[in-house]
C-alpha cells in the first residue's frame, strides 16, 4: 500500500535530484572555493554542499558544488572568523557562475594548451587573484586577533613572489603604457595592504575603524576602473 507520506517523500526526492542536476550543470563541476581562493577553474570530483548545513534546505541559493577537500573543510568549519564563511562561498559561487556564463571557462585549459593562449592573459588572473587575496587578507586582518600568521597572508606573499618574475618575463613584449599600468596597479595593491596594516595595528576603536573604511573606499574607487582597463587590455 502506498501511503500519502511516501508519495510526498518520493516527490521530494525527485525534486531534489532535479535541483542537484541543475547545480551540477550550472557549476560545470567547478568548485567555487577552488575558483575563488586559488583561481583554479579545473573540473573537480566533488559534492553538492548545503551551505547552511541543513540537508533539508534544498533551495538553489543554499547549494554549491564543492570539491571533496573544500567540502570537508567547509563542513568542519565553526562560526569563528577564520573558517570559511557562508557569505564567502556564496560570493565565490556567484563569481564562478558569472565566469562560466561569460564563456571564459576555456581559461582553465591554460596549463594543458599553452600554445593557444595569448601570453598576456596569464598576467591578468594573477592581478585578479592578488586583488581578491588582499581583500580577504584585509578582512581577516581586521576580524581576527592573530591574523599576522594567517594562511592568506602566506598565500599573498607567495603570489606576489610568483607575480614579479612573471611580469619581468613579459616586460619586453608588453607595450610601455601597459607595463606602466600594471606596475602602478601592483603598487596600489601593496600600498593598500600596508596602509590597512598600519591603520589596524595600533588598536581597534571606532576612529581606527573609520580610518580603515576611508582607506577601503579610496582603494576601491581608484582600483576598480584600473582593474577593468587591465582586463580589457590583457585578455
Ligand atoms: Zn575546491
Amino acid at each position: 500500500m502506498v501511503t500519502g507520506i511516501s508519495i510526498m517523500a518520493k516527490a521530494q526526492r525527485k525534486k531534489n535530484l532535479k535541483t542537484d542536476e541543475y547545480i551540477l550543470k550550472k557549476s560545470k563541476r567547478r568548485c567555487c572555493l577552488c575558483f575563488g581562493l586559488n583561481c583554479d577553474s579545473m573540473r573537480k570530483r566533488g559534492q553538492i554542499a548545503h551551505l547552511d548545513r541543513d540537508p533539508s534546505n534544498c533551495r538553489t541559493d543554499n547549494l554549491a558544488f564543492l570539491c571533496l577537500d573544500h567540502h570537508d573543510e567547509y563542513d568542519s568549519g565553526t562560526s569563528q572568523s577564520k573558517s570559511i564563511q557562508i557569505s564567502e562561498v556564496k560570493a565565490y559561487r556567484d563569481e564562478l557562475y558569472q565566469y562560466i556564463k561569460s564563456g571564459k571557462l576555456r581559461d582553465s585549459e591554460i596549463h594543458e594548451k599553452p600554445e593557444k593562449i595569448n601570453e598576456y592573459n596569464k598576467i591578468f588572473p594573477y592581478l585578479r587573484c592578488l586583488y581578491n587575496d588582499i581583500g580577504l587578507f584585509v578582512k581577516q586582518y581586521y576580524d581576527s586577533e592573530n591574523s599576522r600568521n594567517s594562511e592568506i597572508s602566506k598565500v599573498l606573499h607567495e603570489r606576489t613572489k610568483e607575480f614579479v618574475p612573471l611580469l619581468a618575463k613579459y616586460e619586453l613584449s608588453l607595450s610601455k603604457k601597459l607595463y606602466a599600468e600594471i606596475t602602478t596597479f601592483f603598487d596600489l595593491l601593496l600600498d593598500y595592504k600596508n596602509r590597512v596594516e598600519g591603520a589596524v595595528s595600533i588598536n581597534r576603536d571606532e576612529m581606527v575603524y573609520k580610518r580603515w573604511l576611508a582607506i577601503n573606499t579610496e582603494f576601491y574607487e581608484k582600483s576598480a576602473p584600473m582593474l577593468e582597463r587591465l582586463k580589457t587590455a590583457l585578455q
